[in-house]
């Protein structure tokens, strides 16, 4: 008999029509209503913020206090969408119409910097050749655990996306099962790999570099280009320009080389339309589930939801909510534009 329970335990539900899971985290609804417990936006000109649960020595929601850090922190999310000891279980009915399964995960909060007023954009690539060295590690350290088979890192940047406080930092989401996006992608590396021979972003990397149309900005180790198919007006995608199947595979070269196209890209999109750009951004690598996955090359993507001001963003509904997304500028346009854009300061 298993405790297993779909209104306590994290789960992740079966969608029968698309093929897609959606994560169930029923047990954060006892999680503070933090539009009505804190004020709308936390100030991002103070360097240090008494309210702030990220600043150093401050205490948290679980009564823990901050360590007064000074490079950068690693913390439990005090809410985790995902939990280590949900116990196993299964919960199906009606001839697997309806489908559930019981999902483990750890959940943490990496701070990049003490200061509370910075940004990627604004801090100094030493600093984020800091951050860079723990996601590596986190990436490690989580990966170790014999349940879990991905790692998400993830930032989402500014109150548009849905992130009310600025201290600068982001989330490690890991979990026991291949999430839907990353499922999709390791498809298409493997499928890739056996038709041609050879992996996929290889070889689109390859071919963008020789048009050049879409690239943003390079250096030794990443390129940045708006990716052909782009959805978000100015997304791209971060290619290493080595096959390297994680973060974990990064010498100390390409390293920094990360933390420098990081820092290149975040100070083009704030100087885009002159104001602290918004976004979603994360990595995508290898799962950690024990195989070698030599089919995978790792990325980033950074999907901002600006479109021609900072006040006009773009909204995927209607025909994108229920057909497939939509864009009027090109994804060659949004590349010449971030291309004509100052990387300095
Ligand atoms: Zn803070
Ligand atoms: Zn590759
Ligand atoms: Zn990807």
């Amino acid at each position: 008999m298993s405790l297993f329970s779909l209104v306590a335990h994290p789960h992740r539900r079966f969608n029968p029509l698309t093929g897609d899971w959606v994560l169930v985290s029923p047990h954060r609804t006892q999680r503070p209503w933090q539009g009505q417990l804190e004020p709308a936006a936390s100030p991002q000109s103070v360097s240090y913020d008494p309210a702030c649960y990220m600043c150093p020595g401050n205490v948290r929601a679980n009564g823990e206090r901050n360590p007064a850090y000074v490079t950068t922190f690693v913390f439990e999310n005090d809410f985790p969408a995902l939990l280590p000891d949900t116990p196993e279980g299964e919960w199906k009915e009606g001839d697997r119409l309806l489908v559930a399964e019981a999902e483990r995960g750890v959940c943490r909060v990496i701070c990049f910097s003490p200061r509370h007023d910075l940004t990627m954009a604004k801090m100094d690539r030493a600093a984020l050749r800091a951050v860079v060295d723990v996601w590596v590690a986190q990436y490690e350290q989580l990966g170790a655990l014999p349940y879990i088979r991905h790692v998400q890192i993830f930032e989402n940047r500014g109150a548009l996306m849905g992130c009310s406080n600025p201290h600068p930092h982001c989330q490690v989401w890991s979990s026991a099962t291949v999430p839907n996006e990353v499922r999709k992608e390791q498809l298409a590396f493997e499928r890739h790999q056996a038709a041609r021979g050879e992996c996929l972003l290889c070889q689109y990397l390859a071919l963008e570099r020789r048009l050049g149309e879409r690239l943003v900005a390079e250096n030794l180790h990443f390129t940045v280009v708006v990716p052909f198919w782009a959805v978000w007006p100015f997304e791209v995608l971060i290619l290493s320009r080595h096959h390297r199947t994680a973060l974990d595979r990064l010498n100390s070269g390409e390293r920094d080389a990360l933390a420098d196209i990081l820092k290149r890209v975040t100070v083009r999109y704030d100087h885009l339309f002159e104001v602290p750009f918004p976004y979603s951004m994360g990595f995508h690598q290898r799962p950690t589930d024990g195989q070698p996955h030599e089919e995978w090359h790792l990325h980033a993507h950074f999907y901002p939801p600006l479109l021609r001001s900072a006040t006009v963003r773009k909204f995927m509904v209607g025909y994108e909510m229920l057909a497939a997304p939509q864009r009027d500028i090109t994804p060659e346009y949004a590349a010449a534009r971030l291309r004509e854009t100052a990387e300095v300061e």
